[in-house]
């Protein structure tokens, strides 16, 4: 019998075409689609009528979730999709790549005459990414039941918009986003997406299977000293800049070291964000603030990996004459789905055995490797079984308008989520 295939030429060309749907005036080849503005609403109506071609009937859930349902009446559903939104200045496939992926698997599924035995659904989650409110995985958390409208209501975006006016603005209730009920139908959530890392491209692996996703720790810490005029010279000057300069430094050399060692299991801290309180050449700030971002595949690691480096801040700031605040900048129990302090997400290890069985089957080089990013399978992981495939991209950046992976690879993967979902589907 001849396998179903995937047609990787309509999926990288639908991949193109979602990367339209764009904040207009961006560089080229960046996509900005945010989530409650009209980008994603263009994008929204686009993927709409692409489901109505393959006969899925399309339909926005209270949440700004846009599903695809093919639905044969049977007691269960199997759920392929992503995210279509990106970070500002984000790249044609995070999230995008599952979402028409999703798309080509039904295609695939339509063109070969095939009749599954499970409700087949496609979903699009919202707000994935948190880039606008920090309400990281909006659609997906809402949906299960892990996030509730009153702790996001009042957040603002960087334009001072409140949440609850920006999805009143866009057709939305706030009232109205609840937990959904067809959560109890989903038999599994499988999700295709872009590394986002270097480790399938280093060692030439087509195919990842992702065993979890670890934990990641957010928070802010400010260090704060004494503004004085640069004319003030001499020893005792509290200068929070080059105190946080001594304590970054020196995280380097330790996350230098530890990657030496342990180039696979590596333990990331990234400082992403760093703000003086004032901006004059000849002024020391009284105060500097920058973000932590500490992540592994133990959640346990990255909070020791932060506990260290408070440690050190602790000390040259009272060798410095400097106070020293932190504060958290994401919900660690909710984000980390079972909470920071405990075990991290494990993604069903049966669904992954048959991933693997596919992948080998279908000649592609595949590996088990652990995520490094959240993800809304993070979202359903606790409450169904759920599975990742990644595929490599290039260079494994993600977040730029760099992010690559070629039709080949995208293929690739999306051949692996075709040959899952019929093995799922084959299944009593
Ligand atoms: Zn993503």
């Amino acid at each position: 019998m001849k396998r179903i295939r995937i047609d990787e030429k309509v999926l990288g060309d639908d991949l193109r075409h979602l990367a339209r749907f764009t904040l207009p005036g961006e560089v080229k080849g960046a996509v900005s689609r945010l989530p409650w503005t009209p980008e994603d609403r263009a994008a929204v109506e686009w993927l709409r009528g692409r489901m109505e071609e393959l006969g899925l009937v399309p339909s926005l859930d209270p949440l700004g979730n846009l599903w695809g349902v093919w639905d044969v009446d049977a007691s269960e559903s199997l759920v392929l999709g992503s995210h279509r939104d990106s970070v500002p200045q984000g790249g044609a496939f995070d999230g995008a790549l599952g979402v028409m992926a999703a798309l080509a698997v039904i295609r695939a599924l339509r063109k070969a005459g095939h009749r599954p035995r499970h409700n087949l659904e496609v979903v699009a989650w919202n707000d994935e990414e948190g880039a606008r409110f920090g309400t990281t995985l909006f659609g997906s958390r809402m949906y299960v039941g892990a996030l509730t409208p009153e702790v996001v209501v009042n957040m603002r975006d960087t334009a001072g918009v409140r949440l609850a006016d920006a999805v009143q603005a866009a057709g939305y209730d706030l009232q109205r986003m609840r937990p959904s009920a067809t959560l109890a139908r989903i038999a599994a959530y499988l999700e295709l997406h872009i590394e986002q890392g270097p480790v399938l491209e280093r060692e030439h692996q087509e195919i990842g299977i992702v065993t979890g996703v670890g934990g990641i720790i957010q928070e802010r810490i400010t260090l704060h000293g004494t503004r004085v005029h640069a004319a003030y010279s001499g020893g005792d000057r509290h200068d929070p800049v080059l105190a946080a300069a001594r304590v970054l430094h020196r995280l380097a050399v330790v996350e230098a070291d530890r990657n030496r060692m342990r180039p696979r299991a590596v333990l990331g801290v990234t400082v992403g964000r760093v703000e003086l309180s004032s901006a004059l050449v000849n002024v020391v700030p009284e105060s500097v603030s920058f973000t932590v971002d500490s992540r592994a595949p133990d959640p346990r690691d990255a909070l020791a990996a932060l506990e260290s480096l408070h440690e050190e801040l602790a000390a040259v700031s009272t060798s410095g004459g400097l106070s020293m605040k932190t504060a958290p900048l994401n919900d660690h129990t909710t984000l980390a789905g079972a909470g920071v302090r405990t075990e991290p997400i494990r993604f069903n290890a049966d669904l992954g055995a048959v991933i693997r069985h596919v992948s080998h089957d279908l000649g592609y080089r595949a590996i088990d490797l652990p995520s490094w990013a959240g993800h809304d399978a993070m979202a359903l992981g606790p409450r169904v079984p759920t599975a990742m495939i990644f595929v490599p991209s290039v260079r494994g950046l993600s977040h730029t308008p760099s992010e690559f992976t070629s039709d080949l690879d995208a293929g690739r993967g999306a051949n692996v989520l075709l040959h899952t979902l019929l093995a799922l589907d084959a299944a009593p």
